[in-house]
């Protein structure tokens, strides 16, 4: 398995920092894909209760359009107790990514 660099992954959430959790949740669940163009009651996966993958997150997520936006917003809302698939990572990303991304914002390597 290839590996990611969460660091940069972090990094480019930084703009969204200041950014309130109810915008980011409302440009998500208007602009993201699984929200209107297919059912994620349909993919067990995505929920979590059975494991996904990079492939299928990569796959399921393609071409929406607020890939950043929807990790910044499971990163704060799930955190580390991340499950199934959001902003185009599985859960295993998702938790690696945590506390990258969480040192960031505590002003750790924040540019
Ligand atoms: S990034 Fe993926 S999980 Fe998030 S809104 Fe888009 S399609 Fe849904």
């Amino acid at each position: 398995m290839t590996d990611y660099d969460y660091e940069e992954m972090a990094a480019q959430l930084d703009r969204y920092a200041e950014v309130p959790d109810d915008v980011l949740s409302e440009v998500v669940a208007r602009d993201g894909l699984c929200f209107w163009a297919f059912d994620r009651a349909d993919f067990p996966q995505l929920s979590g209760e059975t494991t996904p993958d990079r492939e299928l997150a990569f796959r399921m997520c393609a071409g929406c359009p607020v890939i950043d936006e929807c990790r910044e917003l499971d990163l704060r809302t799930a955190g580390s107790d991340a499950l199934g698939v959001w902003g185009a990572l599985p859960d295993t990303d998702r938790r690696a990514l945590c506390p990258v991304w969480l040192h960031r914002r505590q002003g750790g390597d924040a540019r």
